[in-house]
């Protein structure tokens, strides 16, 4: 006899077939099992998406429809008249199924994202789970529990007086007495519902809280798993760190710990064992990135999202999801508490932070303010120095150097931010003018002096720095602009001179994205920081984030003022944030705060922006306010909602004929929508999304390939989800005719336009 099942594999949404695919076995599975199957020449890792308790004969008929309707491109699909289904090829034994709420997410996710079940299914598993065969993987559980079990002999001794997953113990590690402001916070998280959102000063000691409403959730229930998510591990490390050491002492029978990391700079192997313990339910706290938000956690009660605002939580790559907002939608599917803090929340959360009249209308999230910092340490005092009225070509203003040098003579530590890495963003010749443009793209390539190279950083093309002008042959060629190595060799020779307090010459370090290529290489370089050897730290706004750098009461931004005139309207959002985590990492020692307080030096052409303005007084309040203001005025999010259809192509006009030509089938669209829904009477069914003529993209060429965007905006997301699915087909139909189409892609609230 044999059971039908429907599988989800891992097939893009441009393989046109967006359900599961369906097999046959010998008998049923359960939902969420996992098997091999075979998938064109190949064997893939499935899901079981629905058990098949029934026989195949009797539902022959419906199996034929299923296997077709499924695919969006009922047009274009052939249609088999017989066929003939393949049996699963073997079931992975040892991994439980995973269960319905993990599934439900994965639809939610898939639909909301306008992605495949089965790609959104398979991308949020470990990958070597995917890459491994049935046997392999049995081969790494048993070798792992194995590992375990060595483990466990070790530790016995040393853990014999702990029980096993309790938390009577935790209390003697290194808990603080907490503020009156973080025991208000952890009340009243307690206490309500949320989602919360938590607005903290950087240093006001939300960690602290998040580790609190941790401890009380464990303590609730011998099962209970939290999931803290964090930007980047790699960039906070710290945070690992302290709750590894936090929750040290809780560990399961076999003596392994209970808190895990995922995150995407572990091996696969590590990850999948990582993956293992969390669906296990033997990882009680699981730290991560993103990709975390996926993490298969039966027992799941609490969920923190730390940095609430940091972009690096969408995703910008296959399937582009938001794991914040994933992370505020899994909470309410399991009417479990969600934590997000931030000192600079994103405007989306800010605004359902706000009540709009709290009689009548409260808000959607519980705002918790913690303003002061901990231990009286004050942010530092702005500075500003007005660049029109320094000499030209001025990079470090007389009054910065001096500021610098008092406080390095001091033994105290100064951080430089720039957010451009290299020597210089352009080289030139000034004879005929030419630029070290990228023949592949719409951008310079970036001169490197160390290695002496010029890099484009959008398509990685190197080359050595030429001798002479590629053009004219002119021997001048120079570097125009500023990058971080640049900063770091002119600090060097402006303070020459000056020694530290010891004595010694002055150490400059530089911290980016090229100084950190190699493993281990920041772990190294952020050491030399916290020691306190370093006096100068030169970067990129890698270093502008999370780090508890205890030293340093001096931080100088030195041309933020691109950002202020940027088409991509969340950019002042976006510099605001960054400069006030720049201001978070001075002061952070309180006592060093009497006798030198710290400071926050900008330099600019704009002294008068608002934004500016805005930061001098530490009031995000009242710039998210202005902003906010602009944006309802301007109807962008969170008043309205957007999508982002991104075409690539061999020319511009093809990608952008392509959008245009999908743009002029949206009233069809439409229509058919309000068809298929005429016996309702859903308001969303007026509101019209509003599609925008297709424009070629700020870097318009990346690697010989063209891009163009199109935006649509709308008021509801309803519609604007049904309108997507809908006309989505419409694209997949068209694309045949456009030859010269690469790829094209469907980001839903996009974060940058
Ligand atoms: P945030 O996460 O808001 O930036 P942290 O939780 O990192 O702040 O706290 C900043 C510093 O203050 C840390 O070194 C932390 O150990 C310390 N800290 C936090 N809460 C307290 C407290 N109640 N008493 C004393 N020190 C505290
Ligand atoms: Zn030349
Ligand atoms: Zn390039």
């Amino acid at each position: 006899m044999s059971y039908s099942l429907s599988v989800l594999v891992n097939l893009p949404v441009h393989a046109n077939i967006s359900g599961p695919l369906t097999y046959v076995h010998t008998h049923p599975l359960d939902t969420g099992t996992f098997v091999r199957v075979p998938f064109g020449k190949n064997e893939v890792l499935g899901v079981v998406w629905a058990d098949g308790s029934k026989e195949v004969n009797q539902f022959n008929q419906k199996i034929e429809t299923e296997q077709v309707a499924p695919t969006i491109l009922t047009e274009a699909t052939p249609k088999s008249s017989k066929l003939v289904l393949k049996p699963i090829s073997s079931v992975i034994e040892g991994i439980k199924p995973l269960d319905k709420q993990w599934l439900a997410l994965i639809e939610f996710a898939a639909g909301y994202y306008q992605r495949s079940l089965g790609e959104m299914a398979l991308q949020a598993l470990p990958p070597q789970l995917r890459d491994l065969d049935a046997t392999q993987i049995a081969r790494r559980l048993r070798r792992s529990k194995t590992e375990r079990n060595e483990l466990t002999a070790e530790l016995t001794a040393a853990t014999s007086e702990l029980k096993t997953g309790s938390l009577q113990t935790l209390t003697s590690v290194t808990s603080h007495v907490l503020t009156d402001e973080q025991l208000k916070a952890v009340e009243e998280i307690q206490n309500k519902a949320g989602p919360f959102l938590i607005f903290g000063s950087t240093g006001s000691g939300k960690t602290e809280v998040y580790m609190r409403c941790v401890e009380t959730v464990l303590a609730q229930s011998q099962t209970a798993q939290v999931l803290v998510m964090v930007p980047e591990i790699n960039l906070t490390p710290q945070l690992e760190e302290r709750f590894k050491h936090r929750f040290a002492s809780l560990l399961n029978t076999n003596g392994t710990s209970c808190v895990v990391s995922m995150h995407s700079g572990m091996t696969p192997a590590q990850r999948l064992q990582a993956w293992l313990a969390a669906h296990s339910a033997q990882a009680r706290i699981i730290l991560g990135t993103r990709m975390s938000i996926f993490a298969s956690l039966p027992n799941l009660q609490l969920i923190v999202v730390d940095e609430e605002h940091d972009p690096s939580y969408k995703q910008q790559e296959g399937a582009r999801y938001s794991a914040r907002d994933l992370a505020v939608y899994r909470a309410k599917q399991l009417g479990i508490k969600v934590i997000l803090g931030s000192a600079t929340p994103s405007l989306e959360s800010w605004h359902h932070a706000q009540a709009n009249n709290p009689d009548t209308q409260p808000s959607k999230y519980q705002l918790i303010s913690m303003p002061s910092r901990i231990g009286q340490a004050l942010m530092p005092k702005v500075q500003i120095i007005d660049l029109n009225r320094q000499p030209r070509g001025t990079v470090f203003s007389n009054q910065l150097l001096d500021a610098i040098k008092l406080r390095v003579q001091k033994g105290e530590q100064v951080l430089v931010l720039l957010n451009r890495r290299g020597y210089a963003p352009v080289l030139h010749c000034e004879d005929c003018g030419w630029k070290s443009a990228c023949m592949h793209c719409s951008a310079f390539r970036v001169f490197h002096k160390l290695d002496r190279t010029l890099r484009c950083h959008h398509c990685g093309v190197v080359e050595r720095v030429p001798r002479y002008c590629p053009s004219c042959g002119n021997a001048d060629i120079s570097p125009l602009g500023k990058g971080t190595e640049q900063l770091e060799e002119l600090l060097g020779n402006l303070l020459v001179e000056v020694r530290q307090s010891n004595g010694q010459p002055l150490n400059i370090l530089r911290i980016d994205a090229d100084s950190t290529r190699l493993k281990g290489a920041l772990t190294n370089q952020l050491a030399q920081v916290h020691s306190g050897e370093v006096n100068i730290l030169v970067g990129t706004q890698m270093i502008a984030k999370g780090h508890d750098f205890r030293k340093i009461t001096l931080v100088a931004a030195l041309y933020p003022d691109t950002a202020l005139f940027s088409s991509d309207f969340r950019a002042p959002e976006r510099l605001f944030s960054l400069l006030l985590q720049a201001a978070g990492r001075a002061g952070r020692d309180a006592e060093l705060a009497p006798t030198s307080p710290s400071e926050m030096w900008i330099q600019t052409q704009y002294p008068e922006h608002p934004l500016f303005h805005a930061l001098k007084d530490y009031d995000y309040p009242a710039f998210a306010l202005e902003q906010l203001k602009e944006r309802v005025q301007a109807h962008l999010p969170p008043f309205s909602f957007q999508a982002l259809i991104r075409a690539d192509a061999r020319s511009q006009s093809d990608a952008q004929l392509f959008l245009n030509t999908a743009r002029d089938r949206a009233p069809l669209v439409l229509q058919k929508i309000r068809e298929l829904r005429a016996t309702s009477k859903a308001t969303w069914l007026a509101v019209e999304p509003t599609l925008y003529p297709a424009i070629p993209m700020t870097l318009q060429r990346v690697a010989n390939i063209e891009r163009s965007q199109m935006l649509i905006e709308c008021d509801s997301r309803v519609m604007m989800q049904e309108f997507l699915k809908l006309w989505q087909l419409q694209l997949h139909l068209l694309q045949p005719e456009f030859k010269g189409i690469v790829r094209w892609v469907v980001d839903v609230d996009p974060l940058t336009i």
